[in-house]
């Protein structure tokens, strides 16, 4: 099988609005144009993946099964919004200062460590040099520059812009005209 392309998704910020530490249903809403962005990777032929730290399960804000469930709301809101489904999500739960002892550890999951990326290449054959990662914070652009991929870093006007992104845009409709060919 020919590797595929991906493109990796940071949650909070990119997929659904980012109110701190977002787990229940009733709390969940799109980011604006995220369902139009994802109907249009899709017909690229793009695997899309989400990559996310949940230390709120850590912390004992929420559980895994939380989680679990904020993911199928995410999937049930893009197949009425935009005929189309997310591929993979990969989570990590932990936190160094968790009050949860399986989940308080220093792992190599939470971006920047690139733990998430590696166990998605596990399960897929991707090709990194045809993939790009979009997240919204400095921990999403350092993960993608870690494994060589490109970084688009939607700027919610929360977080500083990253001198290394390769593309920066304030709203995910401004990635309508982007071009997703890989051309280096
Ligand atoms: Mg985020
Ligand atoms: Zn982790």
């Amino acid at each position: 099988m020919k590797p595929k392309k991906a493109i990796f998704l940071d949650r909070d910020g990119v997929i659904n609005q980012d109110f701190g530490y977002v787990y229940k249903p009733s709390d969940f809403s799109f980011v604006t144009g995220f369902p139009t962005l994802a109907s249009k990777l899709k017909s690229l032929d793009f695997l899309l993946i989400v990559v996310t730290n949940q230390s709120g399960v850590a912390r004992g804000f929420f559980t895994e099964e939380d989680v679990h469930l904020f993911h199928q709301k995410i999937q049930t809101e893009l197949s009425s919004a935009a005929g189309v489904q997310l591929d993979r999500f990969y989570v990590c739960p932990h936190h160094p200062d968790g009050v949860i002892a399986k989940y308080a550890v220093d792992c190599s999951c939470r971006k920047p460590k690139t733990g998430l990326i590696e166990q998605a290449m596990k399960v897929d054959s991707i090709d990194l040099s045809r993939s790009f990662l979009i997240g919204d914070k400095a921990s999403d652009i350092d993960l993608a520059r870690a494994v060589g991929i490109r970084a688009i870093q939607v700027s919610s006007g929360k977080y500083e812009l990253h001198p290394n992104a390769f593309q920066l845009v304030e709203e995910l409709d401004e990635l309508s005209s982007f071009n997703w060919a890989t051309n280096s």
